[in-house]
């Protein structure tokens, strides 16, 4: 689904190296985990996939079921089948979020050349798929993200995702700031969406949401790198001992 070789990152504005050689191979069906110490570079991976300005790749490469993304327009990331749920989702002040979800929906579905949806279809589904997140009719009329709490913004989220329906799906620590009800909403709302066409990167500090979200493989990532590769078993150990004992171990 994703294959990423020997990606080397900085930052555009400044000399500063940030992604150092990674390299990750992430199947069709599969969920893979991303654990690491804070600032080792694993919102930048997630942005650098998804487009984001002001990084510039410097080695290495990342595609997409065969197809290169690094040069694509982030909508045409988009529209090939990749999703962020950022870590921080951003406010966007006069846009209501049922017309936002629409338009990225209806934006979708032309670039996969299908049909748009009809206003009432499409109100069928996301108050279908909002319920299950428990997010009012309220929350959908009002802009995106405005005024919302840290755990409504993230449940928006993956509400986005539910609707749009990625072939490959980056959750950058969509578990922060969330209590644990809404951590569970959160993981039955992935665990949905599961499936062996659909591909995961779980970006996470803590154990607690990879008891919700099973994952097959878990990767540690330090300094722009990964520098280890397991099973569920890894993220345990992470939370046993922390980072220290892997980064020991690996130096
Ligand atoms: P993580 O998500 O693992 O905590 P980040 O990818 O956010 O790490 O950051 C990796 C490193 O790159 C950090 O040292 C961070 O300060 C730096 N960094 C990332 N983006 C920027 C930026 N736009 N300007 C300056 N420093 C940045
Ligand atoms: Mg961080
Ligand atoms: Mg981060």
């Amino acid at each position: 689904m994703l294959e990423i070789k020997d990606l080397h990152v900085k930052l555009e504005e400044e000399d500063k190296q940030i992604l150092k050689g990674v390299n990750l191979s992430l199947e069709a069906g599969k969920v893979h985990a991303i654990m690491g110490p804070n600032g080792s570079g694993k919102s930048t991976l997630s942005y650098v996939l998804s487009g984001k300005d002001g990084y510039e790749v410097t080695q290495g490469s990342a595609s997409l079921q065969g197809e290169d993304i690094l040069d694509l327009e982030p909508e045409e990331r988009a529209a090939a089948g990749l999703f962020l749920a950022f870590q921080y989702p951003v406010e966007i002040p006069g846009v209501g979020n049922m017309t936002f979800l629409r338009t990225a929906v209806n934006a979708q579905r032309k670039a996969r050349g299908e049909d748009e949806l009809s206003a009432a279809e499409f109100l069928k589904v996301v108050r279908a798929k909002a319920k299950d997140l428990k997010i009012d009719a309220d929350m959908l009329k009002r802009p995106v993200n405005v005024g919302f709490s840290g755990g409504e913004k993230k449940r928006n989220e993956i509400l986005q995702m539910a609707m749009l329906e990625p072939k490959m799906c980056i959750l950058d620590e969509t578990d922060s700031g969330l209590d644990v009800d809404a951590m569970k909403l959160v993981s039955q709302g992935v665990n949905a969406l599961r499936d062996e066409g659909r591909t995961f990167l779980v970006i996470t500090h803590y154990q607690r949401l990879l008891d919700h979200i099973k994952p097959d493989v878990v990767h540690i990532m330090a300094d722009g790198k990964i520098i280890k590769s397991g099973g569920p078993e890894l993220a345990l150990e992470v939370e046993n001992n922390g980072y220290a004992g892997i980064l020991a171990e690996v130096a």
